[in-house]
Formats: structure tokens, C-alpha cells, sequence
């Protein structure tokens, strides 16, 4: 069971039972009911210095969207972490969990005047801008409250990171930023405005991206901008390069080590005088989190043998969406035959798959399986679709379990009740 480890290293079996952090998955199960997400809070510590010892100038802002439990944020915040985010929930939750203002960058494309005041009023570290209209309405704002705001200009070096087309970013395509070959003159542009001052460049080139070499495309063409920009006297205090690394998902997936990530990018940012700042989300959370759920009938259909589990695509929409690929293991092992099957949740939509055609242990009424890989842009993408409550959230860490959100129940779906 060594692929295990290369998931979590604080994934294993003991006496064929699935522990993480030392506590038993079928036991939480029991206790906690299902679906029910486990986080490792020393995986989490391990991803975030990993960033911090590759990058050690750096500063490290988590990518809120990919796991907005309060505790994780509160947790990361005392490692140390500043925060990305891209709503004005997302700027309420990092202040809340205790991520300094001086260390959050705020990203979207479409920010409101309610969410730039806010920001603007919590005098965050920077706004990265998509659109000109966007500048005019930060001065606007800043002008009435009397602020002057920080911002960086995202760019869009338009490279492809060969990830899947939803979470590619960086391409011309894409909505987000603005085109790196305009950038110089809407730099020009902003610094027209009194209450704003550009303080750097900006850019994400997408997600999950297992082959590293995109971004040194991408940071060629940010690093041949900034000296440009410096050229022409802007004063780029920050160089953001976004998040993105991949994760394991699949069993043949290797995943890449921020230190490769830094090695990489080191040639080209040498002469670069600016504070670098990374986004990471997926690759901090991806793998601190599994998802228990437990298996409600099996049935045989034509040459189709079903697993009918009771975590569906509101809990956890990636298969769904992106067709994504997520390990799924027994929570005990026991000496049975392995079938191939679909693992399907309860929702009413085809769509509505873990796993298809997947080699798996037979399953019985009652089994426990745990889905791996689903820290990040798991719980963070449910929903309520067909009424369902979202799943509890816990954190263990050595041995200690910690309830981290409470299961919904129906009456707060319905609020205001009938
Ligand atoms: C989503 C996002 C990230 C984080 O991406 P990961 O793939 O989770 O690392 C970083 N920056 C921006 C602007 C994002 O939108």
C-alpha cells in the first residue's frame, strides 16, 4: 500500500482498516455519519513550508476558494500564510480567520463596488486588476473614501498549461486578465489615476497543471514586462505568479514539488528586485482531504455492476464537471473477490458518477469507502442540489479529531422557514 503514501503520508492501513493521522476512517464514520470530509492538518503544515522553504522571500498566499473552512484558513493564517481570494466572502472570512490585510491579494474579474469598497476600506496588500473598467472604478471609490489603492495588472501571457480547458487561464481565450501584449499601455493608462498606485504584475495561468515547463514561458513573458515597466520608471514592488501546481490524482500521477517549481523559475527571476508572491491552493489542500461515504445497495445492470453510494455530485462535483479522476479506496479491506464497477451517488442525473469502470474490492451494504484527493475544490464546490445538506468537515491531527463544520440539516436550507 506504498501508492497510498504518495497520496498522504499519513495515510494507512493497519490491520487492513484505513487511518489517517492516526485515527480510524470507518470509526469517524460511525461516530460522524457520512459523507463526511477528514482533513490532515500536518499534511497541510507539510504543503505550506514546503512553499515557504522553496520560496523563502516569498510571501505564500493561500488560494481561499480551494478550501474556505474557517479552521483551515485560521490554521494556515498561524503558519503564516497570506491569502488570495476573489470575493468579498472570501476577504470577510481571511480577515476573520486572522490573515493580516498586508497579506491578502484580491483577484476576479468581477469584483462589485460592495466588495472593492470593502476591500478598499480593509486596505488589503493588493487588487489584481482584470479590466480597465475595473481601475476606473477602484480610483472612483478610492477618491470618495480618500484612499490611495495598491494594485497589480493581471496579465495573460497566453501560454497553455495542458490542463483541462475550465481551468485553463492563461490563454487568450480566457476572460481573465488582460492581454500581456496591451499590458504596457494599460499600465500607462492607470498611472493616469491619482488614487491608485501599480505595485505589480499579476498572473495565474491555470490549475492542475502536472508539467511544470508552462511557466517558464509564462514567467519569461512577466519577467520581460517587468523590465520593461521598470524601464519606464514604474516601481513593481511584487511579482505574482499565481497557483496552480497539480496534484496526484491518479495513481500514475507525479506531482511536482515546489522546489522544482522554484528551480525552474530561478534563472529568470534572478535580476527580478521585486517580492514574489505564489497563490497556491490545489496543491496545499488536494491532498490533506478524503471524502467517507457509505455504500447504499449495489445492483447489476445489463453487463454493469453499480456502487451506489450516499456522496453525490453535491458534495463532490469535480467527476461531474471535469470528468475527474479521483482514487477511491475500501476504509477496511476484507478478503473478497474485485469487481469493476461504476460508484454512483443518489442525485438524479446520469452525471452523477465518483468513479466509472473502476477495479474495486466488491462492496456490500453498509462498506465504507473513502474517495482521495478532494481536500481542495471538494466540499468548497458543493451545493444543496436535491435538497441535500452539506457533509460535515473534521480535522485530524495526531490522533486528536476536531469537529470543523457542522452537517447542515434541512431547516437551514430553508431559511427563512415556511
Ligand atoms: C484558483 C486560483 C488560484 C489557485 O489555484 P490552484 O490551482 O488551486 O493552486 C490562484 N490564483 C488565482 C487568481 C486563482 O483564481
Amino acid at each position: 500500500m506504498e501508492l497510498l503514501k504518495e497520496y498522504n503520508p499519513y495515510l494507512e492501513y493497519r490491520n487492513e482498516e484505513l487511518f489517517l493521522e492516526g485515527v480510524s476512517l470507518r470509526e469517524l464514520a460511525k461516530e460522524y455519519g457520512t459523507p463526511l470530509y477528514v482533513y490532515s492538518a500536518n499534511y497541510i503544515k507539510d504543503r505550506f513550508n514546503a512553499y515557504r522553504e522553496a520560496f523563502p522571500d516569498a510571501l505564500i498566499c493561500y488560494a481561499v476558494k480551494a478550501n474556505f473552512n474557517p479552521h483551515i484558513v485560521k490554521y494556515l493564517a498561524q503558519l503564516g500564510a497570506g491569502a488570495d481570494i476573489v470575493s468579498g466572502g472570501e476577504l470577510y472570512l481571511a480577515l476573520k480567520a486572522g490573515i493580516p490585510a498586508e497579506k491578502i491579494v484580491y483577484a476576479g474579474v468581477g469584483k462589485t463596488e460592495k466588495e472593492l469598497t470593502d476591500a478598499i476600506n480593509a486596505e488589503i496588500l493588493m487588487f489584481n486588476v482584470e479590466s480597465r473598467q475595473e481601475i476606473e472604478v477602484l480610483n472612483e471609490i478610492a477618491e470618495r473614501l480618500g484612499k490611495k489603492v495598491r494594485i497589480a495588472i493581471r496579465v495573460n501571457p497566453d501560454v497553455d498549461p495542458k490542463t483541462h480547458p475550465y481551468i485553463a487561464t492563461g490563454m487568450q481565450k480566457s476572460k481573465f486578465g488582460i492581454d500581456i501584449r496591451e499590458a504596457e499601455k494599460e499600465y500607462e493608462y492607470a498611472s493616469k489615476f491619482k488614487n491608485i498606485e501599480i505595485v505589480g504584475i499579476h498572473c495565474h495561468i491555470g490549475s492542475q497543471i502536472l508539467d511544470i515547463s508552462p511557466y517558464r514561458e509564462a514567467i519569461e513573458k512577466v519577467v520581460d514586462l517587468y523590465e520593461k515597466l521598470v524601464s519606464k520608471g514604474f516601481d513593481i514592488k511584487y511579482l505574482d505568479i499565481g497557483g496552480g501546481l497539480g496534484i496526484k490524482y491518479k495513481p500514475e500521477d507525479k506531482e511536482p514539488k515546489p522546489v522544482e517549481l522554484a528551480d525552474l523559475i530561478r534563472p529568470y527571476i534572478e535580476k527580478v528586485k521585486a517580492k514574489l508572491i505564489l497563490e497556491p491552493g490545489r496543491s496545499i489542500l488536494g491532498n490533506a482531504g478524503i471524502l467517507i461515504t457509505q455504500v447504499q445497495f449495489t445492483k447489476d445492470k445489463g453487463n454493469k455492476h453499480f456502487i451506489i453510494v450516499d456522496a453525490g455530485m453535491n458534495d463532490l462535483v469535480r467527476p461531474s464537471i471535469y470528468n475527474a479522476y479521483h482514487h477511491i479506496v475500501p476504509a477496511a479491506v476484507y478478503e473478497r473477490e474485485s469487481v469493476k464497477a461504476d460508484i454512483v451517488g443518489p442525485i438524479c442525473e446520469t452525471g452523477d458518477f465518483l468513479a466509472s469502470d473502476r477495479e474495486i474490492q466488491k462492496s456490500v451494504r453498509g462498506d465504507y469507502l473513502v474517495v482521495l484527493s478532494v481536500g481542495a475544490y471538494g466540499f468548497a464546490m458543493a451545493s444543496h442540489y436535491n435538497m441535500r445538506p452539506r457533509a460535515s468537515e473534521i480535522m485530524v491531527e495526531n490522533g486528536d479529531i476536531k469537529l470543523i463544520r457542522n452537517r447542515e440539516n434541512y431547516e437551514y436550507i430553508i431559511e427563512p422557514s415556511l
